[in-house]
């Protein structure tokens, strides 16, 4: 089999990023390229935002930066944000789901031979947010719909869900990807079996990095504009959200 071409051109990701004026960091690299994260604000981040994951969701990579080309941080609301704007640099050049590896980084968490799983393990070892947004695409939904899990803390997907639905479709249908959804919330176990087994990134990101992990999931066959404001949407939801509860203790969802 020959190997996937490359038809994107990651080097303007990363002159994207540069222009911005938040603080960059390079978790390591990948072909020769980088594994970005950008911090907005100057407080130890207290949000971790994630794009790009899959390659061949670019809706994703396309909200992230514009995030990171947004004006002032006035609409950080006092939080300081973690982004990284691409985890599969391989993948998003090559418009694939995988890495040039073969590798799904979502679902092959247990793995050590993935270079960019371990930039990510390492870059998160020891940090926890309040919130942990990850940007998805989805090629066969005709509507919006996202995961929210959580562990003691209270729920944000239905606020987010109403702020979105002036935006685009919901996928409304009573079961998504094989879980059971209400009103586009899917409702995935996080059963302390699946966490301890670390069955996939968002799972280990719950049990090891945050009470709180919401993945937006926009249809491919939208207009870009249109996905990249839904994703948008759910990201200021939560900062809204979160910014009329009261901040407590690093351990407040045990
Ligand atoms: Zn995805």
């Amino acid at each position: 089999m020959s190997p996937t071409p490359v038809v994107r051109d990651f080097a303007a990701i990363v002159k994207r990023v540069r222009t911005t004026s938040h603080a960059l960091r390079e978790l390591g690299e990948v072909e020769g390229m980088p594994l970005l994260l950008a911090r907005i604000g100057a407080t130890e981040p207290d949000v971790l935002l994630i794009a790009g994951t899959h390659g061949d969701e670019p809706a994703t990579v396309e909200a992230a930066l514009q995030v990171l080309e947004r004006d002032s941080v006035a609409w950080a609301r006092g939080f300081g944000l973690d982004v990284l704007p691409c985890t599969n640099p391989s993948g998003y050049v090559r418009n694939i789901r995988e890495t040039a590896q073969g590798v799904d980084i979502n679902w092959s968490w247990d793995r050590t031979d993935v270079p960019e799983i371990e930039l990510l393990r390492e870059f998160l070892r020891g940090r926890r947010y309040r919130f942990i947004l990850d940007f998805h695409e989805d090629w066969e939904t005709e509507g919006f719909y996202l995961y929210e899990h959580r562990l003691g803390v209270v729920a944000a997907g239905p606020k987010m869900i109403a702020a979105i639905e002036p935006i685009c479709a919901i996928n409304r249908d009573a079961q998504i990807e094989g879980w059971p959804a209400q009103d586009g919330v899917v409702l995935a176990s996080s059963s302390q079996e699946r966490m301890d087994r670390g069955d996939g990134f968002p799972l280990v990101l719950l049990r090891d990095h945050t009470p709180h992990k919401l993945t937006t999931e926009t249809s491919t066959a939208w207009p870009m504009a249109q996905r990249v404001r839904a994703h948008h949407a759910a990201l200021d939801t939560l900062l809204t959200h979160y910014a009329a509860q009261p901040a407590t203790g690093a351990d407040d969802h045990e």
